[in-house]
């Protein structure tokens, strides 16, 4: 009598069934469980359907696909991915054609997710629990004890295992994606690369070619349109226009939709994805999908965007500090560091022996500004801008290096006195009024500069200016060597250098740095000290150089690093218990090859606790050799010690490269945190700057902070710590020691 399916009695099922031989199924539901049954027996196969056929697991349909041998099934295998559970015949062909299969399974064809339960007809038999645990296989069971509820139980079991894999493993996929996608996304520049970096990403997790779009919401006086930064698929061609809400009304409704919901929306045939974050702009992203989005897929997605989300925010504010680097806003002309920017690369070039930079500086300016107030002033900048722009553009560089002063390179027939004082014959009109200006100019000729000394061609124009100025007005001069200091000068210098490090006339000065918000001292920036014979002090500026020149930065940056590092340890021995010290370290230290060790044998010896020391290096260091100043870092940080980043701001250009060093701190340089009270500007860089810290985890300091309303501005930006003369300058060991004392919050209770 056979069985009948719907019979409750837990009787064996395949004791004399004779059904039908079935096929590998081809068209499956999508969100059946797949079942295969492996087994040379035909009788097994349809015994376990009718044991298992209609009944759903965890709500889904079960679906079957069937092998006759252990050959077949590696061929169906081979292309069939998403199997939840083998049941698999132990002994087919030969004995052990079973286990051969299951490592098969999972060593060549590596699918480690599906779930094995092996089936035998001989009672008795069972495989090594070696070949059970090294295979995964879940269950072993003899075909005598598969009776109908044992094989659903069996069968229930191994699914909801492997459900437990696929969603630990999907997660882990995504995840791992997920970091890839947004570190290949933060290498790109701009934010239109970066947006259709994004939406490719987007697509590429779900895997497929991205179609959609991604738009921004901007302001259009008062109604506030859909611009597409970046698109794809069918809507390729179109970034950079507004959405056209009368084609695209859909995708326009459903983006708006995400926008005033902040959240992700999905249908069966869209995602469309809310990515917040920017303080300038909110963007969302459209993808047209083939199928509806599985949960996890979901879930993945709110992950990415909100990664996405961050990195749209950081393009934006690395490429507007970037603008803000090399350009002058008022202008748009490149500004100091654009400019020798330009000289640098001109200095490559072979037209350099018949190039002359000139700084050209308005006379009065500064009296014109204060009498007339600094509109009419940034007027007055504009028209020479723009008389220069459209007299000299198309054969010149211009650039505008400070306040009242432009710099011109080129032909050095175009670059002359002759030409640039003809710009100034005529008056400028500024709100109807004629304005008669002069101009000074200091001028140098290029032929004499090697490459990459775009910084010394314009010192040495500033020389020359400044020559112009004390001869006469309206006047100008050209830089020769000997007005600079010449080798002899640097040679003098860098012995009276050495004898002062060795008969100890240098010295380290420690400068408080404090928590904006509690006024409680954090640490100390330790800076070196030369005082000359002669009681004068020679400032770093001019002697770090020529440490650096002859290689005595080595020793005398050693030497540095230790004082600054007992200096700690004293400090600590008093009471302070987390006092960190801040050390400069000059490019010339960092590229030498005994750097870590010296590093690693200092804090030894001085007993440091590595976590409060800190390294400042400047953006310059960190732009040269990427590979191999990350790799140091990397090696610096495993010894505890710290990495700021000192003067940011000034010139820096990737944001996947400062992410990649791991600073922990971000320094802001003094020429920022003095405009911020200055500039009416709308957001200062020093604001972008403590908000970039923020994206990037990366805590911020202000430096040379003078007045307490620069000081008020920072702690109201949300910048947490500062340093400069308004609370302490830089001060010997004994003088720090008493100023902790009295320190309005003092850090510990014994001061
Ligand atoms: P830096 O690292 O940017 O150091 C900050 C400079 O700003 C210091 O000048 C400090 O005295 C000054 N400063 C601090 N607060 C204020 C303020 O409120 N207003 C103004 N106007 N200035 C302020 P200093 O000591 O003359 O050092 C100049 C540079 O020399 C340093 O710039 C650093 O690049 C270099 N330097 C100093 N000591 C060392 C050292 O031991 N090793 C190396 N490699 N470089 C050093
Ligand atoms: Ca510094
Ligand atoms: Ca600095």
């Amino acid at each position: 009598m056979p069985p009948s399916i719907t019979s409750s009695d837990d009787e064996l099922v395949f004791l004399d069934e004779r059904t039908p031989v079935v096929h590998v199924v081809e068209h499956m539901p999508e969100e059946a469980w797949r079942v295969m049954i492996i087994d040379d027996d035909a009788d097994v196969h349809s015994a376990t359907i009718l044991a298992l056929g209609n009944m759903p697991i965890q709500q889904r349909p079960l679906a079957f696909l069937h092998a006759y041998s252990a050959a077949e099934a590696r061929e169906v295998l081979a292309s069939e991915k998403d199997v939840a559970v083998i049941l698999l015949d132990v002994v087919m062909e030969r004995e052990d054609a079973g286990l051969q299969l299951v490592r098969h399974i999972r060593e060549v064809l590596k699918q480690s997710e599906v779930r094995i339960i092996l089936r035998t007809g001989q009672p008795g038999y069972a495989p090594e629990m070696d070949a059970i645990r090294d295979f995964d296989i879940n269950d072993y069971k003899s075909k005598a004890e598969l009776t109908r509820i044992k094989l659903y139980t069996a069968v229930t079991a191994a699914i909801r295992s492997y459900q437990q894999i696929r969603a630990i493993n999907d997660n882990r996929r995504g995840l791992d994606l997920i970091v890839r996608a947004s570190t290949e996304l933060m290498a790109l520049h701009g934010l239109p690369d970066f947006a259709a970096g994004a939406l490719a990403r987007a697509a590429g997790l779900l895997g497929l070619q991205p179609d959609g779009v991604l738009c921004a919401l901007e302001d259009q006086g008062t109604t506030r349109q859909l611009l597409t930064i970046a698109a794809a698929g069918r809507y390729a061609g179109r970034d950079s226009k507004p959405l056209d809400p009368r084609n695209d009304a859909a995708v326009s409704n459903a983006v708006r939709q995400a926008l005033a919901e902040r959240r992700n929306i999905h249908t069966p045939d869209s995602a469309v994805l809310y990515l917040a974050g920017s303080a300038h702009r909110r963007f969302a992203a459209y993808l047209h999908i083939p199928a509806p989005l599985r949960e996890v897929e979901q879930r993945l997605l709110e992950v990415f965007c909100s990664n996405v989300a961050i990195g749209l925010d950081n393009v934006e504010l690395v490429s507007r500090l970037h603008d803000f680097a090399f350009f002058d806003p008022l202008t748009k002309l490149p500004n100091r560091t654009g400019l020798k920017e330009a000289l640098d690369s001109k200095l490559v070039g072979v037209d350099k022996s018949y190039a002359t930079l000139a700084l050209v500086d308005i006379d009065h300016f500064a009296e014109t500004n204060d009498a007339l107030g600094h509109q009419f002033g940034d007027q007055l900048l504009l028209g020479v801008a723009a008389r220069m722009r459209s007299r000299l553009g198309k054969k010149l560089t211009i650039g505008r290096v400070g306040g009242d002063t432009f710099g011109l390179i080129g032909d050095s027939d175009q670059v002359s006195p002759a030409v640039i004082l003809g710009l100034f014959e005529e008056p400028f009109s500024i709100d109807n009024n004629d304005v008669q200006l002069s101009a000074t100019i200091g001028l140098v000729r290029l032929a004499d500069y090697a490459a990459d000394t775009g910084t010394d061609a314009l010192k040495d124009a500033d020389i020359a200016l400044k020559r112009a100025k004390l001869q006469q007005r309206s006047g100008h001069f050209y830089y020769s060597r000997s007005m600079g200091m010449d080798i002899r000068e640097r040679v003098r210098m860098m012995h009276a250098l050495r004898s002062a490090f060795q008969e100890r006339e240098l010295f380290v000065v420690y400068q408080p740095q404090i928590d904006l918000v509690s006024r409680k001292p954090v640490g100390a920036e330790a800076l070196l000290r030369w005082k000359s014979k002669d009681g004068s002090f020679i400032p770093p500026d001019r002697f770090i150089p020529i440490a650096e020149y002859s290689g005595l930065i080595i020793e005398l940056g050693e030497w540095v690093l230790r004082e600054a590092c007992m200096e700690q340890v004293r400090l600590q021995q008093l009471g302070l218990r987390d006092f960190r010290m801040s050390v400069n370290v000059s490019q010339v230290q960092f590229r030498h090859p005994h750097f870590l060790a010296m590093l690693r044998k200092a804090l030894e010896d001085t007993r440091i606790k590595p976590a409060l020391l800190e390294l400042e290096i400047t953006e310059s260091i960190a732009m040269e050799e990427p590979d191999a100043l990350i790799r140091l870092l990397g090696q610096i940080k495993q010894l505890g010690v710290s990495i700021a980043i000192d003067d940011f701001g000034t010139g820096f250009s990737s944001l996947s490269y400062l992410q990649q060093l791991q600073a922990d701190k971000l320094k802001i340089d003094r020429a920022f945190v003095n405009e911020i009270i200055q500039s009416a500007r709308g957001s200062s860089i020093a604001e972008m700057v403590i908000q970039l810290g923020r994206n990037l985890g990366m805590t911020v300091i202000a430096e040379g902070v003078e007045h307490e309303r620069q000081a008020d501005k920072l702690a109201a930006l949300g910048c947490p710590l500062a340093q400069g003369y308004l609370f302490a300058r830089p001060m010997p060991r004994e003088q720090l020691i008493e100023w902790l004392q009295q320190a309005p919050h003092p850090d510990s209770s014994r001061f």
